[in-house]
């Protein structure tokens, strides 16, 4: 039997960040996963608040080379309704920031994190998946699928959407599915993007260009399903004119690359983040469409909840309720990105008028509201980030 003070299941990018961060923390912590991830073609938007963390954690100058800023974001209504938006620009600057954030190939973010975990003295990697979870007062029992046992004061689940962890702890998901599929890739583009993301919203959903370092920016492109596998069967030519015509030729000739790929799109929300011994991160305990880069930047800051929760070294043993802390901390936070990022999908999918106008209308507001608008930016960036600063110039304003 093997011991350690925290056990994460599930080596994908959020366990591998919650592993890598409470062993700089100080604590013994088993790594356990199967071995080899899919090739993920993805790209991951990380917001201001999420690159100081990777910061902190002393990643940033190795991923920082493969990594392209994002200084303005542009929403543009793509739609034919009878009430079109007005096109929304936020730029980073208005808000004091050189970027909102960086956008990221998903393999330099793995590579890294690997190698650093491969390097941290305070991890044992477990190659293997977790088949039972036996929690008790005292400690968690884990056994792997080689028979292997491990004991440990406190666990992870970051073993994604089909949790075994989670379900060990009789924690039960909401789960609901779109008629959306995702398609992502990356293209090389004749005209530079100058740091500009654009995000056009379409009836099927929205289609987001997002720079890459050079003249390359990556996309996803949400469709009907039918509509993917047409995509996804067409030459790489025949996509690259498909992916230059909707982007209105902003960018000139698109040259798609190889390995574009479809996700469906569906929703989960676990009923609790976690409880006694137990903790669930990323997509174990949430899960959403990707608009507007949220998922793995909320995901940095379940582990951020949780490296303030266990890596304090005077509260060692961790506590018997450092799962319920976590759930009372992280709920507002992760309901709050479920649900916005569910309304503002179905705002898109809509055909009733009344719905159409309060999206319309709510662009139209951000358009013409400066101090609406950078405060909405802030809360992009950082959650309460924009409401502190709001409620900083109201001071300064009854001061005077
Ligand atoms: C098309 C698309 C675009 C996206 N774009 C963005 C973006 O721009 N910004 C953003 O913030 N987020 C984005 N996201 C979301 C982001 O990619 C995810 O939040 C993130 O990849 C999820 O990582 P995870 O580690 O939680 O889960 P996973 O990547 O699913 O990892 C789960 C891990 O658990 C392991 N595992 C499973 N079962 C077991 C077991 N029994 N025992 C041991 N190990 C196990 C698996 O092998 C794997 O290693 C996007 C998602 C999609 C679909």
């Amino acid at each position: 039997m093997q011991d350690y003070e925290i056990a994460v299941v599930g080596g994908g990018l959020a366990g591998s960040v919650a592993a890598f961060a409470l062993a700089r923390g100080g604590r013994k912590v088993a790594l356990i996963a199967p071995d080899a991830a899919p090739v993920d073609e993805r790209t991951t938007a990380l917001m201001d608040q999420s690159i100081r963390f990777m910061e902190r954690l002393g990643l940033w100058d190795r991923i920082s080379p493969s990594a392209a800023p994002l200084s303005v974001m542009q929403i543009i209504d793509g739609t034919d309704r009878l009430l079109r938006a007005p096109t929304a620009q936020f730029k980073s600057v208005d808000v004091g920031l050189q970027a909102f954030g960086y956008n990221i190939p998903n393999r330099v973010l793995l590579e890294t994190l690997q190698s650093a975990v491969a390097d941290e003295a305070n991890i044992t990697r477990l190659t293997g998946a977790v088949e039972a979870v036996a929690f008790s007062d005292e400690q968690v029992l884990l056994t792997l699928a080689d028979g292997t046992t491990v004991s440990t004061a406190f666990v992870i689940g970051a073993d994604g959407r089909n949790s075994k962890v989670r379900e060990s702890a009789g924690v039960n998901t909401r789960r609901w599915s779109y008629p959306q599929s995702a398609v992502v890739l990356n293209f090389g583009h004749t005209l530079p993007h100058d740091n500009v993301s654009t995000e056009f919203h379409t009836p099927s959903g929205p289609f987001t260009q997002v720079p890459l370092p050079g003249r390359r920016s990556s996309l996803v492109w949400v469709v009907k399903p039918e509509e993917a596998t047409h995509l996804l069967a067409l030459s790489l030519d025949e996509l690259s004119r498909e992916v230059e015509t909707r982007m209105q030729s902003m960018l000139g000739k698109a040259s798609v690359e190889p390995g574009p790929q479809a996700w469906p799109l569906s929703s989960l929300m676990a009923d609790r983040f976690g409880k006694g011994r137990m903790a669930l991160v990323g997509e174990a305990a949430h899960a959403f469409p990707p608009i507007g880069a949220q998922g793995l930047n909320l995901s940095l800051r379940d582990v951020i909840a949780l490296s303030e929760l266990l890596s304090t070294v005077s509260d060692r043993p961790i506590p018997s309720d450092a799962g319920d802390r976590f759930n009372r901390r992280r709920r507002a936070d992760i309901m709050s990105r479920t649900f916005g990022v569910d309304l503002l999908n179905r705002s898109l999918l809509s055909d009733f008028l009344p719905v159409q106008m309060l999206r319309a209308g709510g662009l139209h507001l951000l358009s013409s509201a400066p101090p609406l608008r950078n405060l909405v930016m802030r809360e992009g960036v950082e959650p309460g980030r924009g409401f502190r600063a709001f409620v900083e110039t109201l001071r300064e304003e009854i001061r005077r």
